[in-house]
């Protein structure tokens, strides 16, 4: 398959190595969604430890996440949504059926023991790897994160928090405009909601479309007002293959680098798009996945590289940590090195592993339509977009950092993690029926439209009147922004504008 070839004259070659820092936290695999869950956070120590033994770690500098905290997941989430989180707990939540109802926590997104730092961490990370970028590294990992389908005031689709829609907040303090790119099979339906309205945020979103979860992603939701045209939505079919996905991945994201000309990029790597996992349908082998990562490498912008779905673990740990070595310009040997969790990898012990001979219900003809379409939707956005004047916010500050930590311990119970479970609970049918999907309703809160001039808090609370807007989407997205952009959010009035000598005035460009 071909690699790299990006359309931007001003990149020279793809042969350099790149800093890569990556994140990740020991305990992050004893996190247990529950007996027959398909949602296994044991992946990610699963994908550590071929890390460690292919010998990749040394090659990064690895960093152990700080917590996130209440007031870094409120730069999205609601408060009463981030205390509910906090609060509740497998033995007291018979207590709170109305909260679980309205948050939307129980069946897909149960309750479970640490359930709340366990968001933390994940989101943490995420954060963590944004300050990174922002701090000169070239590209940050965290395969813990990619958990798209987080809303506001909301759980989905085994999300909590939405890391992704954070990580692209602390961005955006750096960096005029950030993609967001999403191959996991579902669609990226939380962070295209939060940006929907916003053209400083561009989202692309690769997703199996059509009676599958979460409904949302058909080709003609595009944006709303300023963001029209800075969300696209690449709907596909079952058994997509790698090259009928690359010739879609390829054209439409490399246009969309050319006309958007994003400071940085989030790459959302859900595995649930691989061929053979347990939730998904597609059929993309790990190389074919991976070559989206080696693209979006290509272009030389600070990247962001999350983990998301994947529900064949064995198969989202090989592809994870070929990515991990794409990230680093290493190619990987296919023989498997022995390790702790070797015998998840047999009979062939290989990190590759082979599509299946399933129909592409792809044409050839649908793929050239959905190509053109987004193509001429591209061919309608105007050139790199600029903010207006803006006051630089303070980055979000963690302690001094766990660099270079190795050989953090690994013990894991096999019994709780292995594939046993019945995937026929899980089939992630949509909630919502497909018909319904273009006109969510959602909820804005009946705010004075000057933002600095407002206690968020107040407005934010649960008491906060609310009004239904008839658009499809318009999330309250111009206020994330402001606060994106202003940090006047968390810390509240006393400002951020008195207090901080360091912020800068940057001019449009
Ligand atoms: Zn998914």
């Amino acid at each position: 398959m071909e690699s790299g070839g990006n359309s931007l004259p001003s990149i020279g070659t793809d042969g350099g190595k790149r800093k890569v820092c990556y994140f990740y936290d020991q305990e992050v695999g004893n996190y247990y969604y529950g007996q027959g869950h398909p949602m296994k956070p044991h992946r990610i120590r699963m994908t550590h430890a071929l890390l460690s033994r292919y010998g990749l770690l040394g090659q990064m500098h690895m960093f152990s996440p700080n917590p996130a905290r209440d007031r870094d997941l409120c730069r999205f989430h609601s408060d009463d949504y981030i205390s509910f989180l906090r609060s509740v707990t497998p033995e007291t939540q018979q207590d709170q059926i109305r909260a679980l109802k309205r948050f939307n926590v129980g069946e897909d997104c149960p309750v479970f023991d640490g359930l709340y730092s366990f968001c933390q961490t994940y989101a943490g990370a995420s954060v963590g790897g944004a300050v990174k970028l922002n701090h000169g590294f070239d590209i940050a990992v965290n395969w813990s994160g990619g958990l798209h389908h987080a809303k506001k005031c909301e759980a989905s689709g085994f999300c909590y928090v939405n890391d992704i829609v954070l990580a692209i907040l602390e961005l955006l303090k750096q960096h005029e405009r950030v993609l967001y790119v999403d191959i996991d099979i579902h669609h990226g339906d939380g962070v295209e909601e939060a940006f929907y309205t916003t053209d400083r945020v561009m989202t692309v979103s690769f997703h199996k479309f059509g009676d599958y979860f979460p409904g949302t992603g058909d080709i003609r939701d595009i944006g709303y007002g300023k963001g029209k045209y800075y969300s696209l939505n690449v709907p596909l079919d079952d058994g997509i293959d790698d090259e009928s996905y690359q010739s879609l991945f390829k054209p439409i994201v490399g246009k969309v680098m050319e006309v958007f000309r994003p400071g940085a990029v989030v790459l959302q790597c859900g595995a649930d798009s691989l061929s053979g996992d347990r939730l998904g349908c597609f059929n993309l082998s790990i190389k074919g996945h991976a070559e989206c990562v080696k693209y979006m490498r290509s272009f030389n912008v600070p990247l962001l590289l999350l983990g998301g779905g994947g529900y064949t673990i064995r198969n989202v740990a090989r592809c994870w940590c070929y990515e991990t070595g794409v990230a680093l310009g290493v190619e990987l040997e296919d023989k498997m090195p022995p390790h702790e969790y070797y015998e998840y990898f047999g009979p062939d012990y290989t990190l590759h592993v082979a599509p299946s001979n399933m129909e592409n219900k792809n044409t050839r003809q649908q793929l050239d339509e959905i190509r053109s379409k987004l193509l001429d939707y591209l061919s309608k956005l105007r050139h790199a977009p600029s903010v207006q004047f803006q006051e630089r916010p303070p980055e979000t500050e963690f302690p001094e950092a766990d660099e270079d930590q190795e050989d953090l311990d690994d013990r894991h119970d096999r019994d709780s993690d292995m594939e046993i479970d019945d995937p026929k609970h899980y089939d992630e049918t949509p909630r919502r029926s497909s018909t319904a999907v273009p006109s969510i309703r959602i909820k804005r809160e009946n705010a004075d439209n000057d933002p600095l001039n407002q206690d968020m808090h107040a407005a934010k609370g649960p008491e906060a009147v609310v009004e239904e807007v008839s658009y499809s989407k318009a999330l309250d997205i111009n206020s994330t922004l402001d606060e994106a952009v202003s940090g006047m959010k968390v810390e509240q009035d006393t400002s951020v504008k008195q207090t901080d000598s360091s912020s800068i005035i940057y001019p449009k460009s």
